[in-house]
């Protein structure tokens, strides 16, 4: 058994027995951590506050890398303002992240997950499109604004919509799709921005990202 000093967003916890739980929390470089927390629930237990989701801790966790149990936790960052402002959203992120698996935690993931309050902050109503699009790209099914799915044509002027997940050329469109206009694809690839969460996304991206989404990504 070995001791890790590492700092972990909590993402979840399931109540086990009476006063222990299983802590799901996202770490930098091991990805998600499921950890016993023992008499976490405990009336005298300090740290059931400490394991509030999204609040960010310093863990010292003893395991032998099957098994990880924390043996204490000290606050950095408790969830604030934001949370209060839109807790189905913040929440909303942290259970979608729990369901995901990696090996370490992508740089980018960990950034947005670790600053979710100033990101929900500056545009909630695009944030899940956003978030969702990057969460495809990062596990390698981004999606393509710039090429035709058929025959890998650059789309400049305009492109034609499946109604499904995919942009076509003027040569590979079919009758029945949507002709999407150039101003409505450049809007579409302001999405690409990780630091910048567009103000509107068109209405066919939505289709496409909630068409591209399943938790088996
Ligand atoms: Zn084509």
């Amino acid at each position: 058994m070995i001791f890790l000093k590492l700092n972990g967003l909590v993402l979840a916890k399931e109540k086990i027995k009476e006063n222990d739980a299983l802590i799901y929390i996202l770490t930098k470089n091991y990805g998600i951590l499921k950890c016993l927390g023992k008499s976490i629930f405990r009336i005298s237990s300090k740290n059931l506050n400490l394991m509030e989701t999204g609040n960010l801790n310093r863990f010292l966790i003893l395991t032998n890398f099957s098994q990880f149990k924390i043996i204490s936790a000290l606050p950095i960052k408790t969830t604030g303002k934001i949370f209060k402002k839109n807790p189905y959203l913040f929440l909303w992120s942290l259970r979608l992240l729990s369901k995901l698996k990696f090996p370490e935690t992508p740089r980018f993931i960990w950034f947005v997950s670790t600053h979710l309050e100033n990101y929900l902050a500056q545009n909630p109503q695009s944030f899940p499109y956003w978030f969702l699009y990057h969460l495809l790209k990062e596990r390698g099914y981004e999606i393509d604004l710039e090429n035709c799915s058929d025959c890998n044509r650059k789309l400049k002027n305009f492109a034609f919509f499946n109604n499904r997940r995919g942009l076509y050329c003027f040569y590979c469109k079919k009758n029945n799709y949507q002709l999407i206009e150039k101003k409505d694809l450049e809007r579409a690839r302001q999405i690409k921005n990780v630091i910048k969460i567009p103000q509107n996304i068109p209405v066919f991206l939505k289709k496409i990202i909630k068409n591209s989404f399943t938790y088996d990504h």
